[in-house]
């Protein structure tokens, strides 16, 4: 009888994996508290936590940021907010993005906050809430120029005034977002900030309370206090990563992640050998080589082949020869390494660092792509000294 098959546990599959994503909590708690300080006690933060936590790990962040007592998670996608109720967060979420008719149910079952960004959606939500016996929470969607959703600026009165005869919804919030907040030229951004202010005239002008307003993005936090309002929704600068490279650096935060591999194979590579698919690149001199199993199947862009670089005993090395899915070559000259090395890909090796803004050069893309490429393959490693009940085991290595 053969014998029973061996079904690794999760745990295992992190040990088995020589590749792993470190994620610091104590970072992004840090990040979360300057973000705060920044904007003061009168404003309120809601971690921007869709695309898995900007590649973090979308339960483990949410489980962080609810133990810091935030007042709100902000996410993309409904399916994202299920994920997390299913979890047993309970924190409030508000889903940013838009929504299809078929999916509010879902939204009032799981409590989730629906962005509303047409007079019909308003109304398809007072609608199933009535029909199912429960209340719906909703924030307005104002479009001040960014064109992606939400009414209008010009025309959102029609959506306010649906919003004041509604018998199973809460209106809770009001919201826009910034287009160009990241810019050093902040005449868009200040634009977008005077249409929604004009649009908010609308509750003193009829006498009524204003639902809670929020516009700022990292950017916004970072370069334009006018956008603070009532709360503010960062997402990249959470994780230690600015929007842009000519940003105004108010906060200081710094990055959570530490990427590594290990090495599996070493060889010496003659002259003019070419080295991986398509052979662009061959040694001019007898070399050393060494493979380090990750690839842009793990989110290791393809589009950094050519330019990347490696830690590796505290040195950098050149990634050479197209990134393949599952593998890397990195040239080590004429130096040592031996298997089971570890690689760095992002993060810090010795004195030296490997930053989110590098990777995305080299790939010709901007710090967000990279952080959310980052692939669910390679498995999460949580540290944390603050909260030491949230960190899952780490890899045991024989
Ligand atoms: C993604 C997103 C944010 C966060 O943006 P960052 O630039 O990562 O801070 C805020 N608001 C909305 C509506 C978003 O879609």
């Amino acid at each position: 009888m053969a014998a029973p098959l061996h079904h690794p546990t999760i745990d295992e599959d992190v040990a088995l994996r020589p590749t792993h994503l470190l994620v610091d909590l104590d970072a992004l708690a840090d990040n979360l508290a300057a973000i705060q300080q920044r904007v003061g006690v009168g404003v309120g933060v809601m971690p921007v936590l869709k695309a898995n936590a900007y590649g973090h790990g979308l339960v483990p962040v949410a489980r962080l940021m609810q133990r810091l007592g935030v007042p709100y998670l902000g996410l993309a996608y409904l399916e994202e907010g299920i994920r997390l109720r299913r979890a047993g967060i309970d924190t409030p979420i508000l889903i940013l993005g838009g929504i299809l008719g078929s999916q509010i149910p879902l939204f009032i079952q799981h409590d989730l906050t629906i962005t509303a960004s047409s007079v019909d959606k308003l109304l398809a939500v007072e609608e199933c809430a009535r029909t199912l016996g429960r209340r719906a929470r909703v924030h307005l969607k104002i479009d001040t120029g960014m064109e992606r959703i939400g009414v209008h600026w010009y025309s959102a009165q029609d959506l306010l005034d649906s919003s004041l005869g509604l018998q199973h919804v809460d209106v809770e919030g009001i919201f826009t977002h910034l287009a160009n907040s990241d810019s050093s030229d902040l005449g868009h951004a200040r634009q977008q900030l005077e249409r929604f202010n004009d649009v908010l005239d609308f509750y003193p002008r009829h006498s009524l309370p204003t639902p809670m307003r929020h516009a700022a993005n990292s950017a916004g936090v970072l370069q334009l206090p006018e956008s603070w309002l009532d709360m503010v929704r960062p997402g990249i600068m959470l994780y230690g990563v600015l929007p842009g490279s000519t940003i105004s650096r108010t906060v200081t935060v710094r990055p959570a992640l530490r990427w590594t591999s290990r090495v599996v194979y070493f060889k010496v590579v003659q002259p003019d050998s070419p080295v991986s698919y398509g052979s662009t690149w061959r040694p001019s001199k007898m070399t050393r080589l060494v493979t380090v199993p990750v690839g842009y199947g793990d989110g290791y862009m393809r589009a950094m082949s050519g330019r990347a670089q490696v830690g590796l005993r505290g040195q950098r090395y050149p990634v050479v020869g197209r990134i393949c899915m599952d593998q890397i070559m990195v040239d080590i000259g004429w130096d040592s390494a031996w298997n089971d090395d570890e690689v760095v890909l992002l993060g810090r090796f010795g004195d030296q660092s490997l930053t989110v803004e590098d990777l995305a050069i080299w790939a010709g893309t901007i710090p967000y792509e990279i952080l959310t490429n980052i692939n669910t393959r390679v498995p999460r490693v949580y540290s944390s000294t603050r909260f030491p009940d949230l960190v899952a085991p780490s890899p045991r290595r024989s």
